[in-house]
């Protein structure tokens, strides 16, 4: 059993990727080439915002879109602590200071009635994560942020193709941006993400940063990165983006039966909590349970495989320990950090398999009450 079955994806999509592909390798435009624009077009359209830019990873995407706002050395940016890495890191290598605010304990995403009291007169943005497929409260976000003049950077890299009060992902704030790594609801076969924006300063400032800071050959008004995508990637791209819609929608139905099947088979687990207001990729199926390791373990003894997204809140990181924020400074996160468990979760999820997982876990659960001293 595979985690995220993107072999069965590709048994798929191998013709139209390998036409893709081989067209690239024919034109022989493998940095910018046209493959790049056109899937451009394609996802800003998806998004409904006026700009896509193709970017190099989620990362970069994030660095672009904080370049592109001038953030800076002694700014501060306040973001979630429970998320990957990347959304901190790159707060940080900005020399700017990432200000951590906990989480809603329904949806695990940055809450937004904790945001107003971190703000600062250095405070110079927000940015919201949409964790396992589905976004922030980005309507309370954004009123936040236009009360205090502060932009709003969506990391949608979890998120993309999931909606909320009937919008899209990366298109709900100032710039969205995403990651096109492999095993992301949208991947690529390498490193590739996306920055979006309705903002056409910013989609120029975002351009130029995307090729050192230039804005006509060998002349850099300022200082950007070599963020590109590969053109290739883009092809790849282009080919998965047909059925994406498809996928969105079968992600959509896997995850819910997923809450439906767990709650009546194994109602001691948390499964996820989606409001009203939103529609989740389930960029991964997060449960949460008392006795991860146990549960885990068992799952995967009995073939199942599991992941743990993430074990230890940002600012428990060694590298973030400069800023001196011990235990107990978020203990929402620090509790979702100790019980999430992420189980197998493709848009090729079969039925049968799910109810398998789902039994194979009301075991583990089981078996650990029953392993429990009286
Ligand atoms: C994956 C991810 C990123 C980074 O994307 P890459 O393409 O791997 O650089 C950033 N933020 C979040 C929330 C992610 O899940």
């Amino acid at each position: 059993m595979e985690f995220i079955d993107l072999k069965a994806q590709y048994a798929q999509l191998r013709a139209p990727i390998m036409q893709r592909i081989q067209a690239v390798l024919d034109h022989g435009s493998y940095i910018m080439g046209p493959e790049i624009k056109e899937l451009e077009e394609k996802l800003s359209a998806y998004v409904g915002v006026g700009h896509c830019l193709t970017v190099s990873s989620g990362t970069d995407a994030l660095l672009i879109a904080m370049m592109a706002l001038d953030i800076r050395p002694g700014d501060e940016v306040i973001t979630t602590p429970f998320t990957f890495i990347a959304t901190g890191e790159m707060i940080a290598l900005l020399g700017a200071k990432p200000v951590f605010v906990d989480i809603d304990p329904e949806t695990l995403n940055l809450d937004p009635a904790r945001i107003e009291r971190a703000i600062t007169p250095r405070t110079r943005a927000i940015m919201p994560v949409g964790v396992y497929g589905q976004c922030a409260d980005l309507d309370a976000i954004n009123a936040i942020a236009s009360a205090h003049g502060l932009a709003v950077i969506e990391d949608g890299a979890q998120s993309f193709g999931a909606t909320y009060r009937g919008r899209r992902s990366c298109g709900l704030s100032t710039i969205g941006c995403t990651s096109f790594f492999p095993s992301k609801p949208l991947g690529c076969y390498g490193d590739g993400g996306a920055v979006f924006t309705d903002d056409d300063a910013l989609a120029t400032a975002m351009r130029e940063i995307r090729v050192h800071g230039q804005d006509r050959r060998y002349h850099h008004p300022r200082i950007g990165i070599n963020g590109r995508m590969d053109t290739i990637q883009a092809a790849i791209l282009l080919a998965k983006f047909e059925v994406f819609p498809d996928e969105v929608v079968a992600r959509e139905r896997i995850g819910a039966r997923y809450t439906q099947r767990i709650a009546e088979r194994c109602p001691s687990v948390v499964t996820p909590t989606v409001p009203r207001t939103n529609m989740s990729v389930y960029a991964q199926y997060t449960v949460q349970v008392e006795n991860r390791a146990e549960v885990s373990q068992y799952l995967n003894s009995r073939g199942v495989p599991t992941a743990v997204h993430y074990p230890m809140p940002l600012h428990r990181q060694p590298a973030f320990a400069f800023l001196g924020l011990g235990p107990g400074s978020f203990p929402v996160a620090e509790q979702a950090a100790g019980n999430v468990l992420s189980l197998p979760m493709h848009p090729n999820l079969h039925p049968a398999t799910q109810d398998l997982i789902v039994e194979v876990l009301r075991e583990a659960v089981h078996a650990r009450r029953e392993a429990a001293p009286a």
